[in-house]
């Protein structure tokens, strides 16, 4: 099916094929990088926006719960100590949050507040040694919060110390206590997004963590441990108050270490800072991705397929082209053959007439020398004094019958350069063939006699009259009963018969003459052609006699044919239209 030349276009083009599906591949392979990249971009920012709203929202909560307090205490200033219970108890059940409020007096004890069922009353902070957040607010004048701690009833709880001061004299502190859980509970505890949530107090000690990966109220700041050491250096970028996105290595429950994004935002209140963090596995993020890959590697399929059939076409194409092209190619060299055939033969046929040119000049000087002798000779006698009368009768009587040959011999000329050049000039007329054939017959009479040919006419004496040059048609019976004689030998016979068709009629003459080998029958009726053109022949002629009739019959609707057998007899058939 494939050439050389196609096979090598086969190469080339799967070469291309090769390149293009391996380009799609790397481009593909690295827009994939790029989309991930880019959707790990996307994660990370929605991820940090949520943390930074669960941040600001915890931060919002508990500066309200400071300010509350804050105002109250200086309201304070105007009212008596009783006044806190009841306010207490508003503020308690206005604002939920609040696991205590209660009034520390000047001397560390607490007197009041609410829930009554929340308050340690009577209890001394210098006695049991806890009196240093109620030092630092009396010295500093400021609202202090104090480090997470567990409390009596074991769960975690943040302190806020208000002062109390009353015309510049201190009375003691406002101490509302808020627990860890009811925090985590309102703004963690709810967190639904993949990952885990967590929050660090400013020492870096977990106060939440919803997966419980990480163990509640400890520290990993100090760890030596290399996986927690890595959450521990992000964990100092968060107690250090900044925001920010980090990647750690957690292992999973097959031992995979497995990378993950994490991101982080502070919460800032008074001398406290804490951290929002939330953490999740990169492979969140892949299978966010996965529907973009199997998309991406569709669509590799499909181009790979759409150029190997593209690339298949192709190749088919060409090949199609290329045997259009094979064929076109063989079919000019086959008329390049042809016309080069014909040009040989045409060189041959020019060959040959070159060659009957010049056998027909040796032939016409001899033709016409020959009379031209014989009239000298004739002449010469004549003008001999004693040449008796009888002698100048014959030589007189030779001078004609050389003027007349050599009159015919002209005449024959004339007769084939009219045919040649289409200027012969037909006078058709009703003619009786009887007539026709009779006058030919007298004409060539002397020379049958001669050679004591009979010529016999057996023509049907009802034979149509037929419409024709009366003066050709007589040329072409002599011309042929001449040629039959010529070539009969002596007491031979010559015949003229007719067959009557529906729209003509056939004329035959034949003889018993010498005969025609097939190898020339084709060529005699060539202007020039003679069987033998040695001027040793014994008959004369000028080879223009058979194409002359064959001018005069064609040029009249008609045609002329040759039967023969060597030794036998030739047999002329012409056509005349009725
Ligand atoms: P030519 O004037 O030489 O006879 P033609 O054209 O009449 O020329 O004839 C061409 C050739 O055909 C002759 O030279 C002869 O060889 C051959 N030919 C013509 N008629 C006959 C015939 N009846 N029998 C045999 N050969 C013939």
């Amino acid at each position: 099916m494939f050439t050389r030349q196609n096979r090598s276009n086969l190469y080339l083009i799967a070469v291309v094929a090769i390149l293009l599906i391996a380009t799609i591949i790397f481009l593909g392979i690295r827009s994939n990088n790029e989309a991930k990249n880019i959707v790990e971009q996307q994660f990370t920012s929605q991820q940090l926006l949520l943390n930074q709203q669960i941040s600001r929202g915890i931060e919002e909560f508990l500066n309200e719960k400071i300010l509350l307090i804050e105002i109250i205490a200086k309201q304070e200033s105007k009212v008596p100590p009783d006044f806190f219970k009841s306010n207490f108890k508003t503020i308690y059940e206005e604002s939920s949050g609040f696991f205590a409020i209660q009034y520390v007096n000047e001397s560390g004890t607490i007197v009041s507040g609410y829930p009554e069922e929340n308050l340690p009353l009577g209890y001394n902070l210098f006695e049991n040694n806890r009196s240093s957040a109620f030092e630092t607010v009396q010295k500093s004048k400021e609202t202090y919060i104090s480090d997470v701690v567990q409390m009596f009833e074991g769960e975690l709880g943040l302190f806020i110390w208000v002062p109390l001061f009353i015309e510049g004299e201190f009375k003691g502190t406002i101490l509302s206590i808020i627990k860890v859980s009811d925090v985590t509970d309102r703004f963690l505890k709810n967190y639904s997004s993949s990952g885990h949530v967590y929050l660090i107090d400013k020492s870096g000690i977990i106060l939440y963590d919803n997966s419980n990966e990480l163990q509640l109220n400890k520290n990993y700041l100090n760890t030596t441990d290399e996986i927690n050491l890595q959450q521990g250096t992000i964990f100092q970028k968060q107690i250090n108050g900044t925001e920010g996105i980090g990647n750690f290595f957690e292992t999973s429950e097959n031992g995979d270490r497995v990378k993950c994004i994490v991101t982080y935002s502070p919460i800032r209140w008074r001398n406290q800072i804490w951290s929002v963090g939330i953490t999740n596995p990169v492979s969140n993020v892949d299978s966010l991705i996965h529907s973009v890959y199997v998309k991406q590697g569709a669509f590799i399929v499909l181009s790979g397929i759409f150029i190997l059939t593209g690339s298949m076409w192709i190749i088919l194409l060409l090949s199609k082209w290329n045997k259009i092209l094979e064929e076109e190619v063989a079919y000019k060299t086959y008329e390049i053959k042809q016309s080069n055939e014909l040009l040989r033969s045409a060189n041959i046929k020019l060959k040959e007439v070159d060659q009957l040119k010049t056998e027909f000049v040796s032939m016409v000087s001899h033709e016409l020398r020959t009379p031209l002798s014989a009239m000298k000779t004739s002449a010469e006698f004549l003008k001999e004094d004693n040449c008796n009368s009888s002698v100048k009768a014959e030589m007189l009587e030779l001078i004609i019958r050389n003027i007349d040959r050599q009159t015919r011999m002209v005449g024959d000329l004339l007769d084939i350069s009219r045919i040649e050049s289409g200027k012969i000039r037909f006078n058709p007329e009703i003619t009786d063939l009887h007539e026709i054939v009779n006058l030919s017959v007298k004409n060539v009479y002397s020379l049958s006699k001669e050679k004591d040919i009979t010529i016999h006419v057996n023509l049907p004496k009802d034979l149509p009259s037929v419409r024709t040059d009366k003066d050709k048609l007589i040329q072409v019976f002599v011309n042929l009963l001449n040629n039959a004689i010529k070539f009969t030998p002596t007491g031979g016979n010559v015949e003229i018969s007719s067959v009557e068709f529906n729209n003509f009629l056939e004329m035959r003459i034949k003889d018993t003459g010498i005969g025609i080998a097939p190898d020339h029958v084709d060529k005699i009726f060539d202007k020039f052609y003679q069987i033998d053109s040695t001027s040793t022949r014994k008959v004369g002629g000028s080879g223009l006699g058979l194409s002359i009739i064959k001018g005069i019959i064609e040029g009249q609707g008609g045609t002329i044919r040759v039967e023969s057998t060597p030794h036998v007899g030739t047999t002329f058939i012409f056509t005349l239209g009725k």
